[in-house]
Protein backbone atom coordinates (compact mmCIF):
# COMPACT_ATOMS: atom_id res chain seq x y z
CA UNK A 1 0.00 0.00 0.00
CA UNK A 2 1.33 3.36 -0.67
CA UNK A 3 1.51 5.17 2.66
CA UNK A 4 -0.68 8.56 2.86
CA UNK A 5 0.58 10.60 5.76
CA UNK A 6 -0.69 14.63 6.65
CA UNK A 7 1.83 17.34 8.90
CA UNK A 8 0.82 20.82 9.65
CA UNK A 9 1.98 23.58 11.80
CA UNK A 10 0.87 27.04 13.09
CA UNK A 11 3.91 28.66 13.65
CA UNK A 12 7.70 28.42 15.70
CA UNK A 13 8.20 30.85 17.91
CA UNK A 14 8.95 31.36 21.58
CA UNK A 15 6.61 28.63 22.89
CA UNK A 16 8.16 27.87 26.31
CA UNK A 17 6.38 25.56 28.53
CA UNK A 18 4.54 26.53 31.45
CA UNK A 19 4.01 30.28 29.64
CA UNK A 20 0.77 29.37 28.42
CA UNK A 21 -2.33 28.40 30.83
CA UNK A 22 -3.45 25.16 30.64
CA UNK A 23 -6.75 26.24 28.82
CA UNK A 24 -4.39 27.91 26.13
CA UNK A 25 -2.63 25.12 25.50
CA UNK A 26 -5.70 22.70 25.22
CA UNK A 27 -7.55 25.29 22.72
CA UNK A 28 -4.36 24.76 20.43
CA UNK A 29 -3.97 21.46 20.54
CA UNK A 30 -7.90 21.06 19.70
CA UNK A 31 -7.44 23.46 17.11
CA UNK A 32 -4.26 21.00 15.15
CA UNK A 33 -6.28 18.29 16.16
CA UNK A 34 -8.94 19.12 14.22
CA UNK A 35 -7.31 20.69 11.28
CA UNK A 36 -5.43 17.57 11.34
CA UNK A 37 -8.18 15.32 11.27
CA UNK A 38 -9.91 17.23 8.58
CA UNK A 39 -7.23 16.65 5.95
CA UNK A 40 -6.61 13.29 7.04
CA UNK A 41 -9.73 12.06 6.68
CA UNK A 42 -9.62 13.42 2.87
CA UNK A 43 -6.56 11.24 2.41
CA UNK A 44 -7.80 8.64 3.81
CA UNK A 45 -10.66 8.58 1.35
CA UNK A 46 -8.53 7.98 -1.24
CA UNK A 47 -8.93 12.42 -1.91
CA UNK A 48 -5.38 14.47 -3.02
CA UNK A 49 -3.20 15.89 -1.32
CA UNK A 50 -3.84 19.02 -3.02
CA UNK A 51 -7.43 18.73 -1.60
CA UNK A 52 -5.93 17.63 1.82
CA UNK A 53 -3.43 20.40 2.84
CA UNK A 54 -6.17 22.86 1.73
CA UNK A 55 -8.78 21.53 3.78
CA UNK A 56 -6.29 21.29 7.20
CA UNK A 57 -5.00 25.28 6.17
CA UNK A 58 -8.94 26.37 5.90
CA UNK A 59 -9.57 25.00 9.38
CA UNK A 60 -6.13 26.75 10.76
CA UNK A 61 -7.45 30.01 8.83
CA UNK A 62 -11.08 29.99 10.51
CA UNK A 63 -9.33 29.98 13.85
CA UNK A 64 -8.16 33.26 15.38
CA UNK A 65 -5.65 31.19 17.41
CA UNK A 66 -3.35 31.61 14.36
CA UNK A 67 -1.64 34.20 12.09
CA UNK A 68 -3.31 33.36 9.24
CA UNK A 69 -6.94 34.05 7.87
CA UNK A 70 -9.19 35.11 10.46
CA UNK A 71 -6.36 35.69 13.25
CA UNK A 72 -4.24 37.58 10.95
CA UNK A 73 -1.71 39.90 12.28
CA UNK A 74 -1.91 43.83 11.92
CA UNK A 75 -0.27 45.97 9.74
CA UNK A 76 1.83 49.26 10.59
CA UNK A 77 -0.96 51.07 9.01
CA UNK A 78 -3.39 48.81 11.52
CA UNK A 79 -4.54 46.77 8.40
CA UNK A 80 -4.40 42.59 7.20
CA UNK A 81 -1.85 42.18 4.61
CA UNK A 82 -2.17 38.26 3.76
CA UNK A 83 0.04 36.02 2.03
CA UNK A 84 -0.78 32.24 0.67
CA UNK A 85 0.59 29.68 -1.47
CA UNK A 86 0.06 26.39 -2.70
CA UNK A 87 2.24 23.33 -5.12
CA UNK A 88 1.66 20.73 -6.21
CA UNK A 89 5.02 17.73 -6.37
CA UNK A 90 3.29 16.24 -9.36
CA UNK A 91 3.01 18.64 -11.84
CA UNK A 92 5.06 21.56 -10.13
CA UNK A 93 1.96 23.30 -10.58
CA UNK A 94 1.55 26.42 -7.84
CA UNK A 95 -0.70 29.14 -7.38
CA UNK A 96 0.25 32.01 -4.79
CA UNK A 97 -1.16 35.70 -3.62
CA UNK A 98 0.39 38.50 -1.81
CA UNK A 99 -0.45 41.87 0.14
CA UNK A 100 -4.65 40.67 0.04
CA UNK A 101 -7.35 41.53 2.48
CA UNK A 102 -10.41 40.87 2.82
CA UNK A 103 -9.98 37.55 1.47
CA UNK A 104 -11.67 35.00 4.24
CA UNK A 105 -9.43 32.04 2.81
CA UNK A 106 -6.04 33.06 0.98
CA UNK A 107 -5.29 29.41 0.59
CA UNK A 108 -8.95 29.24 -1.67
CA UNK A 109 -7.66 31.95 -3.41
CA UNK A 110 -4.23 30.71 -3.87
CA UNK A 111 -5.52 27.77 -5.61
CA UNK A 112 -7.93 30.30 -8.20
CA UNK A 113 -4.52 30.82 -8.78
CA UNK A 114 -3.06 28.05 -9.83
CA UNK A 115 -6.00 26.55 -11.38
CA UNK A 116 -7.98 29.39 -12.76
CA UNK A 117 -5.66 32.01 -14.27
CA UNK A 118 -2.47 31.29 -16.24
CA UNK A 119 -0.54 33.15 -13.58
CA UNK A 120 1.57 31.48 -10.36
CA UNK A 121 1.84 34.64 -8.51
CA UNK A 122 -0.51 38.04 -8.05
CA UNK A 123 -0.45 40.34 -5.51
CA UNK A 124 -2.05 43.18 -4.44
CA UNK A 125 -4.78 45.01 -6.10
CA UNK A 126 -4.40 42.54 -9.01
CA UNK A 127 -5.10 39.55 -6.82
CA UNK A 128 -7.82 41.51 -5.37
CA UNK A 129 -9.27 42.34 -9.04
CA UNK A 130 -8.64 38.59 -9.81
CA UNK A 131 -10.43 37.78 -6.40
CA UNK A 132 -13.57 39.87 -7.74
CA UNK A 133 -13.70 38.31 -11.00
CA UNK A 134 -14.27 35.32 -9.72
CA UNK A 135 -17.14 37.08 -6.99
CA UNK A 136 -15.03 36.35 -3.90
CA UNK A 137 -17.11 37.76 -0.96
CA UNK A 138 -15.25 40.36 1.36
CA UNK A 139 -15.21 40.63 4.71
CA UNK A 140 -15.26 43.27 7.07
CA UNK A 141 -12.47 44.33 9.17
CA UNK A 142 -14.02 43.62 11.75
CA UNK A 143 -13.85 39.92 11.10
CA UNK A 144 -9.96 40.06 11.45
CA UNK A 145 -9.89 42.03 14.56
CA UNK A 146 -8.62 40.24 17.60
CA UNK A 147 -8.04 42.38 21.09
CA UNK A 148 -4.59 40.01 21.63
CA UNK A 149 -3.26 41.21 18.23
CA UNK A 150 -4.16 44.33 18.29
CA UNK A 151 -2.25 44.85 21.33
CA UNK A 152 0.88 43.38 19.94
CA UNK A 153 0.66 46.16 17.39
CA UNK A 154 0.27 48.91 19.65
CA UNK A 155 3.70 47.15 21.18
CA UNK A 156 5.47 48.21 18.07
CA UNK A 157 2.90 50.95 16.55
CA UNK A 158 5.25 53.83 15.10
CA UNK A 159 8.58 52.12 15.75
CA UNK A 160 10.81 50.63 12.83
CA UNK A 161 10.10 47.11 15.06
CA UNK A 162 8.13 44.32 13.05
CA UNK A 163 8.18 40.62 14.63
CA UNK A 164 7.04 37.54 14.54
CA UNK A 165 3.71 37.22 16.35
CA UNK A 166 4.51 34.21 18.39
CA UNK A 167 8.10 35.49 19.45
CA UNK A 168 6.67 38.22 21.71
CA UNK A 169 8.63 37.39 25.02
CA UNK A 170 5.60 37.76 27.05
CA UNK A 171 2.89 35.61 25.54
CA UNK A 172 3.19 33.65 22.53
CA UNK A 173 0.33 32.87 20.22
CA UNK A 174 -0.88 32.45 16.83
CA UNK A 175 1.59 31.46 13.94
CA UNK A 176 1.62 31.26 10.47
CA UNK A 177 0.06 27.84 9.50
CA UNK A 178 1.02 25.43 6.61
CA UNK A 179 0.13 21.83 5.67
CA UNK A 180 1.94 18.95 3.58
CA UNK A 181 0.61 15.58 2.45
CA UNK A 182 1.33 12.33 0.47
CA UNK A 183 -2.14 10.69 -0.99
CA UNK A 184 -2.52 7.23 -1.75
CA UNK A 185 -1.49 7.68 -4.97
CA UNK A 186 2.18 8.92 -3.60
CA UNK A 187 1.54 12.38 -5.06
CA UNK A 188 3.00 15.15 -2.36
CA UNK A 189 1.56 19.00 -1.76
CA UNK A 190 2.44 21.77 0.35
CA UNK A 191 0.31 25.01 1.78
CA UNK A 192 0.99 27.70 2.97
CA UNK A 193 -0.64 30.75 4.78
CA UNK A 194 -0.25 33.85 6.76
CA UNK A 195 -0.77 37.18 8.04
CA UNK A 196 3.00 37.71 8.17
CA UNK A 197 4.69 39.98 11.02
CA UNK A 198 2.94 42.51 13.20
CA UNK A 199 3.75 46.40 12.28
CA UNK A 200 5.07 45.23 8.62
CA UNK A 201 5.63 47.82 6.26
CA UNK A 202 6.16 49.02 3.17
CA UNK A 203 4.27 45.66 1.43
CA UNK A 204 6.54 43.69 3.27
CA UNK A 205 6.45 40.04 1.96
CA UNK A 206 7.38 37.22 3.79
CA UNK A 207 8.92 33.99 2.87
CA UNK A 208 5.15 32.12 2.96
CA UNK A 209 4.18 32.54 -0.43
CA UNK A 210 7.51 32.66 -2.07
CA UNK A 211 7.77 28.96 -4.14
CA UNK A 212 10.98 27.91 -2.56
CA UNK A 213 11.21 29.90 0.63
CA UNK A 214 8.45 28.80 2.64
CA UNK A 215 6.67 26.20 0.18
CA UNK A 216 7.57 23.45 -1.85
CA UNK A 217 6.28 20.12 -3.35
CA UNK A 218 8.02 17.64 -5.76
CA UNK A 219 7.40 14.06 -6.30
CA UNK A 220 11.05 13.05 -6.89
CA UNK A 221 11.59 14.56 -3.11
CA UNK A 222 9.13 16.14 -0.66
CA UNK A 223 6.51 18.60 0.30
CA UNK A 224 7.69 21.39 2.81
CA UNK A 225 6.09 24.43 4.99
CA UNK A 226 8.02 26.65 6.33
CA UNK A 227 7.46 28.56 9.70
CA UNK A 228 9.59 31.81 10.86
CA UNK A 229 11.87 34.63 9.91
CA UNK A 230 10.67 35.07 6.49
CA UNK A 231 13.48 37.18 5.39
CA UNK A 232 15.97 34.15 6.05
CA UNK A 233 13.89 32.02 4.36
CA UNK A 234 13.92 33.65 1.47
CA UNK A 235 17.68 34.25 1.35
CA UNK A 236 18.07 30.53 2.04
CA UNK A 237 15.55 29.58 -0.22
CA UNK A 238 15.08 27.07 2.68
CA UNK A 239 12.08 24.72 1.37
CA UNK A 240 13.69 24.29 -2.03
CA UNK A 241 17.05 23.44 -0.17
CA UNK A 242 15.52 20.63 1.77
CA UNK A 243 14.26 19.56 -1.62
CA UNK A 244 18.05 19.68 -3.38
CA UNK A 245 19.83 17.91 -0.38
CA UNK A 246 17.89 14.98 -0.93
CA UNK A 247 18.10 15.09 -4.67
CA UNK A 248 21.39 15.85 -5.29
CA UNK A 249 22.77 14.54 -2.23
CA UNK A 250 20.49 11.55 -1.27
CA UNK A 251 19.98 13.27 2.10
CA UNK A 252 16.67 11.28 3.87
CA UNK A 253 14.09 13.43 4.53
CA UNK A 254 14.63 14.00 8.33
CA UNK A 255 18.56 14.90 7.12
CA UNK A 256 18.05 17.32 4.81
CA UNK A 257 14.97 18.98 7.03
CA UNK A 258 17.47 19.11 9.97
CA UNK A 259 20.44 20.52 7.86
CA UNK A 260 18.61 22.97 6.76
CA UNK A 261 16.76 23.99 9.81
CA UNK A 262 19.51 23.36 12.22
CA UNK A 263 22.75 24.40 10.35
CA UNK A 264 21.92 26.79 6.99
CA UNK A 265 19.09 28.80 8.45
CA UNK A 266 20.98 29.41 11.91
CA UNK A 267 24.43 30.08 9.93
CA UNK A 268 22.59 33.04 8.57
CA UNK A 269 20.70 34.02 11.70
CA UNK A 270 17.24 32.61 11.04
CA UNK A 271 14.68 30.90 13.47
CA UNK A 272 11.86 28.97 12.68
CA UNK A 273 10.71 25.79 11.62
CA UNK A 274 9.35 23.35 8.74
CA UNK A 275 6.93 20.45 8.51
CA UNK A 276 7.78 18.56 5.70
CA UNK A 277 6.57 15.15 4.05
CA UNK A 278 7.96 12.65 1.54
CA UNK A 279 6.21 9.52 -0.86
CA UNK A 280 7.12 7.39 1.75
CA UNK A 281 5.16 8.53 4.27
CA UNK A 282 7.87 9.72 6.10
CA UNK A 283 7.04 13.07 8.14
CA UNK A 284 9.93 15.63 9.29
CA UNK A 285 9.31 18.67 11.89
CA UNK A 286 12.10 20.36 12.62
CA UNK A 287 12.41 23.79 14.59
CA UNK A 288 15.41 26.15 16.15
CA UNK A 289 13.08 27.71 17.91
CA UNK A 290 11.42 26.76 21.66
CA UNK A 291 9.06 25.58 20.00
CA UNK A 292 6.57 24.91 17.06
CA UNK A 293 2.81 23.90 17.25
CA UNK A 294 2.57 20.77 15.14
CA UNK A 295 0.52 18.13 14.45
CA UNK A 296 1.07 15.33 12.28
CA UNK A 297 -0.42 11.05 10.88
CA UNK A 298 0.02 8.95 9.11
CA UNK A 299 -1.22 5.65 7.04
CA UNK A 300 -1.41 3.52 10.38
CA UNK A 301 -2.95 6.14 12.26
CA UNK A 302 -0.23 7.12 14.93
CA UNK A 303 -1.53 10.87 15.41
CA UNK A 304 1.04 13.05 17.28
CA UNK A 305 -0.10 16.78 18.29
CA UNK A 306 3.21 18.71 19.87
CA UNK A 307 4.09 22.71 20.90
CA UNK A 308 7.31 21.93 22.68
CA UNK A 309 10.56 20.48 21.91
CA UNK A 310 9.25 16.82 23.73
N1 LIG B 1 7.29 33.20 7.94
C1 LIG B 1 6.26 34.19 8.14
C2 LIG B 1 6.67 35.49 7.50
O1 LIG B 1 7.83 35.85 7.57
C3 LIG B 1 5.96 34.45 9.58
C4 LIG B 1 5.63 33.23 10.41
O2 LIG B 1 6.13 32.16 10.16
O3 LIG B 1 4.82 33.37 11.33
O4 LIG B 1 5.83 36.19 6.97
Amino acid sequence: MQPYAIAIHGGAGTLVKGMMTPEKEKAYKEALTAALRKGYSVLKEGGTATEAVIQAVVALEDSPLFNAGKGSVFTADGTHEMDAAIMEGRSLNAGAVSLISGIKNPVVLARDVMEKSEHVFLAGEGAMKFASSLDYPLEAESYFYDAFRFQQWQDLKGTDAFQLDHSAKKDSKFGTVGAVACDLHGNLAAATSTGGMTNKRFGRIGDSPVLGAGNYANNKTCAVSCTGSGEFFIRGVAAYDVSCLMEFKGLSLEAAAREVIDKRLLDIGGDGGLIAVDVHGNIAMPFNTEGMYRASKNAFGDEKVQIYSD
